[in-house]
């Protein structure tokens, strides 16, 4: 059960010896409440209070992982309601289900596709992560057989999809090393399922057909029989069930600390209108996202949807700062400067590279802040600029002096002129799309 922050206050020793880098106990107590700090920072704490903070401290939607060798899908363990309160830990899981009943060349035709689907974005590789064997044949030996097809193929962590216990039984004993999924439990099949899941350490989705309610008692008898690696499948009709019920299975774990729904959540999408569905799924609040099948176009919108619900709102995506390489510079290519926030990075490398020239890139610690916002709170002036300049060891790269820095910045040239002596500072434009024109254009007719 969650303590308020005076019920953890009664817990403290009340001495305000600021040793956890808090003024006060009671300032302590309200973050730690609010999990926004581990109860060990404070060393003073009463092997009473250790434990009833520990117990408080289980994390209100279970964390679960699938597994195959060394890849690893965490799903669950959220902490919050909306990203900017903090941030959301495990990303959506994207799965592609494959059918047993379609034959060896399908298969492998959707297997080729789904190796194709990476994409490289601010210096992440967005990919599929699971794949789901869905039994639809009822034939034991085909489902197998699928299952070896995939795992020669591709090395992802399974969802077993089958309501039926000896196909998973066969399936389970196909993989016996790894940690699948099944799916899924509902109250006929759950007893022996939920055997299967200890015997092979797999983990559970579970079905009901009468809402969250009769999720909930389900989850409840599975509990009951020590068993705790579950996934939720509320079944939803609509796009307006699906954001109501997931937005109430996660309300009432991290508000009401509901054990019986504190579980990770999984959206299997059977129409046509995936797209939509998935891309709600994925801000409110599916751990996994199960597609019949994608056209091609769609992923890339998604992992990216995918890509910014999950960062951290608090750390821009960011960069090492340092001297990078754009295409095959010399001695003689143009340098330019910008700040580590990562979207900058990778926008102005690709323009210089489109444009057809190579050049250094030099890349300042700016914390991860764009160049206007570096800018502002002081961490781009002309003076930590020229020092990193010098510091990055450029000169002993390039035989002219010459710097380009991004128009928006163009206030701090004369400091920056300063701050490096027999160097030439240009104002490049302000918006990336404008770097092409501009070294042919501008920077073309005078070097
Ligand atoms: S270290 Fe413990 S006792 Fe000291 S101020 Fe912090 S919470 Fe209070």
């Amino acid at each position: 059960m969650a303590l308020t922050g005076l019920e953890v206050f009664k817990l403290l020793p009340n001495t305000n010896c600021r040793e956890c880098g808090f003024a006060t106990c009671l300032a302590f107590a309200m973050r730690l409440a609010a999990k926004k700090i581990e109860a060990e920072e404070c060393p003073y704490l009463s092997e009473e209070a250790k434990e009833i903070l520990g117990a408080s401290a289980v994390p209100p939607i279970r964390l679960v992982e699938i597994k195959s060798g060394d890849k690893s899908v965490k799903i669950g363990e959220e902490l919050v309601m909306f990203r900017h309160e903090k941030k959301f830990f495990h990303q959506t899981a994207f799965s592609v289900c494959i059918d047993d009943s379609e034959d060896e060349r399908e298969i492998t035709e959707k297997l080729e596709k789904i190796k194709k689907i990476n994409f490289e974005r601010a210096g992440e590789i967005l990919k599929l992560d699971l794949i789901a064997v869905k039994d639809t044949s009822g034939d034991k030996q085909k489902f197998c057989k699928t299952i070896n097809l995939i795992k020669n193929f591709i090395d992802l962590p399974l969802i077993l999809f089958s309501e039926n216990p000896e196909i998973v039984t066969v399936g389970l004993e196909e993989i016996p090393d790894d940690k699948p999924l099944i799916y899924s439990a509902n109250n006929e099949n759950w007893e022996k399922m939920t055997e299967l899941a200890k015997k092979y350490n797999a983990s559970l989705a579970i079905t009901a057909e009468d809402g969250l309610k009769g999720l909930s008692e389900l989850s409840e008898r599975i509990k009951n029989k020590g068993f705790e690696n579950i996934v939720l499948n509320p079944k939803c009709r609509s796009l307006t069930e699906i954001l109501t019920n997931y937005t109430l299975i996660r309300r009432l774990s991290l508000e009401n600390n509901y054990r019986n729904l504190g579980y990770p959540i999984i959206l299997y999408l059977e129409n046509e209108d995936n797209f939509i569905n998935s891309a709600v799924g994925i801000c409110k609040y599916a751990s996994i996202v199960v597609f019949n099948d994608v056209n091609d176009w769609e992923y890339l919108p998604l992992l990216t949807l995918r890509q910014n619900i999950f960062s951290d709102p608090q750390k821009p995506l960011q960069v090492e700062p340092g001297i990078y390489k754009v295409g095959e510079p010399d001695e003689s290519s143009p340098v330019f400067v910008t700040t580590n926030f990562s979207l900058t990075y990778f926008i102005v490398s690709t323009e210089i590279e489109g444009a057809g020239f190579s050049g250094h890139l030099i890349i300042t610690d700016a914390e991860g802040l764009s160049v206007l916002s570096a800018w502002s709170a002081g961490k781009f002036s002309g003076e930590i600029v020229g020092k990193f300049v010098i510091n990055s060891g450029i000169e002993n790269n390039i035989s002219h002096r010459n710097i380009i820095i991004p128009g928006y910045v163009a206030v701090i040239s004369g400091e920056l002129e300063d701050s490096l002596p027999g160097w030439n500072v240009y104002v490049g434009p302000q918006e990336a799309s404008d770097i092409p024109s501009y070294l042919k254009e501008v920077w073309s007719k005078e070097n």
